[in-house]
């Protein structure tokens, strides 16, 4: 495995690559062995903390940071190359930023562009960058960041890339608490506070419909205090309102503030039958 810190010697042409920032778990190492697994073609990691998808600088501050520890673990779960570009290779200063076409399900409200507006103007430009950068065949993304997912998928079929989008379903701790780089900042209480984002999206599964699945959502947010973002039933793919009597996938999604550190968690939604 060779770690490449610009794009000089990259050669990753034809790649199956997984964005990251870094701080790596056991959800990132996922991806890269479901890419190892899938395609005999290069395997590329990226870990780069992008600055234009953090509205909040302390945050992109406290971000943590461990390119030796991140490559062992690339290594070991299968990828060949560990791109870590500067953010000069990135955004090079002397080249005006391309713009890059944002997808109508990367902007609804109260999803996440409500709380970090222009948060996926970031992932839109940074993910077009490394696609620009690496020109991968495929491109491994987190159903954890569903709205992420769904706003990738689109705008690869914008932008008419020829580049498939894979899917990795959710790691979770033990005790049903979505991995996130994140987790790190929780103290010991709010770390089991924590908890009531999955037991949030179990007990929406026991709704007749998406309007009472948010209400059983919020009542487990309010229990233990949280800052609700949001607590909704949406369809899986536009993330609009659910029609009624729809028969298309749906998802319920929560995000909160728990101990000051923003959570997010989604899981496959229908409505419970009424016997
Ligand atoms: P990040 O480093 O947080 O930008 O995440 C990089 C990729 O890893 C994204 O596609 C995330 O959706 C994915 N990811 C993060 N946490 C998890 C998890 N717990 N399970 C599956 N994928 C994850």
């Amino acid at each position: 495995m060779r770690i490449e810190l610009t794009a000089d010697k990259l050669n990753a042409a034809g790649c199956a690559l997984i964005p990251t920032m870094g701080a790596l778990h056991e959800g990132h190492l996922s991806l890269v062995r479901l890419a190892r697994a899938r395609t005999d073609r290069p395997v590329v990691a990226t870990v780069f903390v992008n600055p234009t998808q953090f509205n909040d600088p302390a945050d992109l501050e406290r971000y943590p940071r461990d390119l030796e520890r991140d490559a062992v673990l690339c290594a070991e779960a299968g990828a060949d190359i560990v791109f870590a570009p500067a953010v000069e290779t990135v955004y090079p200063p002397d080249q005006p930023r391309q713009p890059v076409t944002i997808p109508p399900v990367a902007h609804l409200p109260q999803l996440e562009d409500a709380g970090r507006p222009g948060h996926f103007e970031g992932v839109c430009q940074v993910v077009s960058r490394l696609f620009d950068l690496c020109q991968p065949v495929a491109a491994v993304f987190g159903e954890k960041d569903w709205q992420q997912l769904q706003t990738v998928r689109a705008m690869v079929t914008l932008q008419h890339r020829p580049i498939d989008i894979w899917a990795g379903p959710i790691v979770r701790e033990s005790d049903g608490l979505a991995m996130s780089s994140r987790n790190t900042h929780l103290d010991d209480k709010h770390r089991l506070d924590a908890r009531a984002l999955y037991r949030a999206l179990n007990a929406s599964t026991n709704a007749p419909d998406p309007s009472s699945a948010e209400a059983l959502m919020h009542a487990e947010l309010e229990a233990i205090n949280a800052d609700i973002q949001y607590a909704a039933v949406r369809d899986a793919e536009t993330l609009m309102p659910l029609v009624e009597h729809t028969d298309r996938p749906a998802r319920a999604l929560v995000c909160a503030f728990v101990g000051g550190v923003r959570l997010l968690d989604n899981a496959p939604w229908q409505p419970r039958r009424q016997d």
